[in-house]
């Protein structure tokens, strides 16, 4: 097993975890890249969000269910933040095991969307 997501859900590869149930795991992210850096990926190896399959949309819907509850944990509901998902080179997807980095803890630059 290659995939260091799937190290960090085994154990093997250490993490700050900030949130766990049966499907889901957050941990913060090394290179923060805001106050509040949090990575919330299903334990489900996909790699991609083009490789999630029709049984795989339930699972997506508890890693919104855990961004909810984190935010409103670290503090952050309320002032707002920020989820995302880098898909594929072009998106600047590094780690091709799905994840959504939740960020605030600041106010957050513009994107161009
Ligand atoms: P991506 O660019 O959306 O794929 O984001 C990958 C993220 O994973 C980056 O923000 C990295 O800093 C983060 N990252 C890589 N390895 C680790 C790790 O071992 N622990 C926590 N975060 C990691």
């Amino acid at each position: 097993m290659s995939c260091i997501f799937c190290k960090i859900v085994e154990g093997s590869i250490p993490s700050t975890k900030v949130y766990e149930n049966e499907h889901v795991l957050a941990f913060r992210d090394i290179q923060p890249a805001a106050p509040v850096h949090v990575l919330i990926i299903p334990k489900k190896h996909i790699a991609t969000m083009n490789d999630v399959g029709p049984g795989d949309w339930g699972l997506l819907g508890d890693v919104h269910e855990a961004a909810q509850h984190i935010a409103r944990q670290e503090g952050v509901a309320e002032s707002g933040y920020r989820l995302v998902n880098n898909c594929g080179s072009d998106g600047g997807q590094v780690v091709f095991h799905i994840h959504y980095h939740l960020l605030g803890g600041e106010k957050l630059g513009a994107l161009n969307v």
